[in-house]
């Protein structure tokens, strides 16, 4: 298991990380096969790949050709067969176990023997993951951060199982695509989630206890305590939803302390989504 293996990436998942994913590798000089279950949702992987492509293009830090040469490396298709090929999938699609079992006891059907698999999960455990296969010792986490493109780092997170090629492999991996990684044990939320969503939902609550307007709760985590972001403007970047599904995960696993805001939840059952659906707690064009 070396990274001078690896010619083809595939990607399950067409979403807001999938699309980040393949847009990185494909950068950095990678195939990439992007699969996600419906023709729409590959093509509006496209588009995000594009949009992203173009700012980048904008800011002159890539050329058009090199803009279509990145977009000729990454092919779509809604058939989990056509990774088969590949000699290394990162998984991105949705928060379930369910979900991400079935993709990985599939994947382990379909891929030649040894080849790694990866998931993104924001939460859920590594190892339930890779009991869904028969190549346990090499699942791991390669947990990016959104934006894909533009954030520089990435948590290798280690099963039970996880191999130290196969860790060794992630680490490579991320760095060749222009990332810095650290590590984080497979225990829920791993490193950054863990901190990151008590902080997201303590924000929720004081917004809808009436401590602050969304603005004011934002501006002050901002100039107060230098991070980019407040806590309502990154639930609406990151997506209600996924923020909804790492909370219940760390919930259940962790106790009381990570019980999800009410109104999270309520946002969630409205639609409001975020960024993605152009409504959560603030509205986008
Ligand atoms: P998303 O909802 O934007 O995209 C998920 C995609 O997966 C959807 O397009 C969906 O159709 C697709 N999908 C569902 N089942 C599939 C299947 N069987 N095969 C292929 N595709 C399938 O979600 P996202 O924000 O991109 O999150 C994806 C993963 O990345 C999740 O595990 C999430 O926890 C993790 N993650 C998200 C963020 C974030 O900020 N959004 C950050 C780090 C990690």
């Amino acid at each position: 298991m070396d990274l001078r293996d690896i010619d083809t990436v595939g990607v399950v998942g067409a979403g807001t990380m999938g699309a980040g994913i393949a847009q990185v590798a494909a950068t950095a000089g990678y195939d990439v096969v992007m699969r996600d279950i419906e023709t729409e949702l590959v093509e509006d992987g496209f588009d995000r790949i594009e949009d992203s492509l173009d700012r980048f293009v904008e800011k002159d830090e890539i050329g058009t050709d090199e803009r279509e040469a990145i977009l000729d490396r990454i092919a779509g298709t809604t058939e989990l067969a056509d990774l088969a090929d590949a000699d290394l999938v990162v998984e991105a699609a949705v928060e379930n176990m369910d979900v991400k079992q079935d993709i990985f006891a599939d994947l382990d059907d379909e891929l030649a023997e040894g080849v790694p698999l990866a998931t993104n999960t924001s939460t859920l455990s590594i190892t339930t993951i890779a009991s869904a296969t028969e190549r346990e010792d090499r699942v791991v986490g390669l947990h990016f951060m959104n934006p894909v493109p533009v954030m520089k780092g990435v948590e290798v997170v280690v099963g039970e199982k996880t191999s130290e090629a196969a860790v060794e492999l992630a680490h490579d991996f991320a760095e060749d695509l222009g990332k810095e990684t650290w590590e984080s044990d497979d225990k829920p939320g791993f490193v950054t989630n863990r901190v990151l969503m008590p902080w997201i939902n303590e924000g929720i609550r004081a917004f809808d206890e009436g401590v602050a307007t969304k603005e004011d709760l934002d501006k002050g985590m901002r100039l107060g305590t230098n991070v980019p972001m407040g806590p309502l403007e990154l639930a609406d970047h990151i997506g209600l939803d996924v923020c909804l599904d790492a909370s219940r995960t760390l919930h259940e696993e962790l106790g009381d302390r990570y019980k999800p805001a009410y109104l999270l939840k309520r946002k969630v059952d409205a639609g409001d989504l975020g960024k993605k659906t152009g409504k959560g707690f603030y509205e986008y064009e």
